[in-house]
């Protein structure tokens, strides 16, 4: 076979959808300020309300809950501050609630709100990544104001009982927020029937441009802007409107609900393709995450005896792109601290690989890698116990 170029990163990012690429070219012509009550800004006006609409129907709110912000983690991180600022305000609810493993966006800004005295809790999760309701239900008390798990998991793909959390979460008056950013286009996300009063997701991760992302907010749930100036989205979110991704992320949008179906049962005869055929041709491997539970197009490895980034970095001169753990860790040696928080032991955690798979993988792209990847884990093997 002669060398290729396979991407199978796609939880890192997705490559923009050749619709998303023209209706993006389109709608930078679009140039007027949104904000303008001429004719170029109420053009551009137009297509961001077109767009928001799309977004609702994806995740099924009401267009009128859709805050366009720069992406998950500007999404994620105004979901905290709102109730950071509720406690600063002396709320007797102080407490915020959230997970072990939740993307570093939530987790980095947990470690930030602790140092600064606030009082957040991380509930553990099982073996396989996912969270226990009835272990939930211990952290939960009169005195939470927030609770938020993600969806699905970037890095090992569990995807959690979201809908039945946020069923713990109102029981005590909490309010419930979902990170979905991996979730969408992969699973169906509904705002109205996981009744989640805050949702965040990010257009680069289903086939939309960069530096475009979500926040849905019910309309009854608390609110403060976490980036103030205009009065841009209703006063929820200032900076001068992106019109060409706000177009861009909205054409995503309306291709991941139309294809939503198709494409998650392509991502999981793949994901399953390989993992079979790793488990064939390669003894002793730990396929890590909850496989019940899991993101179709997400298979998290464990090769023993292995080192993760020389296995990624071998890979890459065969010309396939995979990453170790989470994009975002990489460049750090630092073992993953989701597998470490499933209670996975450290060196599994160093030797991991993510494969994650996209709507341009084919079933070639996994023949490929079943012909690579095993002389490469047996030369890694061989030297680590020379
Ligand atoms: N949450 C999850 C689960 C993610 O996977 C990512 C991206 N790696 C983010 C949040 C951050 O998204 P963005 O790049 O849009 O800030």
């Amino acid at each position: 076979m002669e060398q290729k170029t396979i991407y199978l990163d796609n939880n890192a990012t997705t490559p923009m959808h050749e619709d998303v690429i023209e209706a993006v070219h389109q709608a930078n012509v679009l140039f007027g300020n949104a904000s303008s009550m001429h004719s170029y800004g109420r053009e551009a006006a137009m297509a961001i309300e077109e767009s928001r609409k799309a977004l609702a129907s994806l995740i099924d709110c009401n267009p009128s809950s859709i805050v366009f912000t720069s992406g998950a983690s500007e999404s994620n991180n105004t979901v905290f501050n709102i109730f950071r600022e509720r406690i600063d305000l002396g709320s007797k609810r102080n407490r915020i609630v959230t997970t072990t493993i939740e993307h570093p966006s939530i987790n980095e800004l947990v470690k930030y709100l602790r140092n600064l005295g606030y009082r957040v809790d991380e509930c553990p999760v099982d073996g396989s990544g996912r969270v226990d309701p009835e272990v939930m239900k211990t952290y939960l008390d009169e005195d939470v104001a927030l609770v938020s798990v993600m969806a699905g998991n970037n890095e090992i793909g569990t995807i959690q009982p979201v809908k039945e959390i946020a069923g713990l979460a109102h029981e005590v008056g909490a309010y419930m927020h979902t990170d979905a950013t991996q979730a969408i286009g992969k699973i169906p996300v509904s705002m109205q029937s996981w009744d989640v009063d805050y949702l965040s997701l990010s257009g680069h991760k289903f086939y939309g441009p960069k530096g475009i992302g979500v926040l849905a907010v019910k309309p009854k749930a608390p609110y403060t802007p976490l980036v103030h100036g205009g009065h841009q989205e209703g006063g929820k979110r200032a900076g001068t409107y992106n019109t060409a991704a706000i177009v861009g992320i909205g054409v995503a949008a309306t291709l991941a609900e139309r294809d939503l179906e198709e494409e998650s049962k392509k991502l999981w005869t793949l994901r399953e393709m390989l993992r079979v055929g790793i488990e064939e041709r390669i003894p002793n491997v730990v396929v890590n995450g909850n496989q019940e539970h899991c993101l179709p197009g997400t298979l998290d490895v464990s090769f023993p005896h292995a080192e993760g980034e020389s296995i990624l970095l071998y890979l890459d001169m065969e010309g396939i792109m995979v990453s170790t753990g989470s994009a975002c860790a990489s460049g750090s040696l630092e073992p993953s601290y989701v597998l470490l928080a499933s209670g996975v032991d450290i060196e599994l955690a160093h030797g991991s690989i993510r494969f994650s798979f996209g709507r341009y993988n084919t079933e070639e792209d996994v023949a490929y890698v079943l012909e690579k990847l095993p002389p490469i884990i047996k030369r890694l093997r061989e030297m680590s116990t020379r």
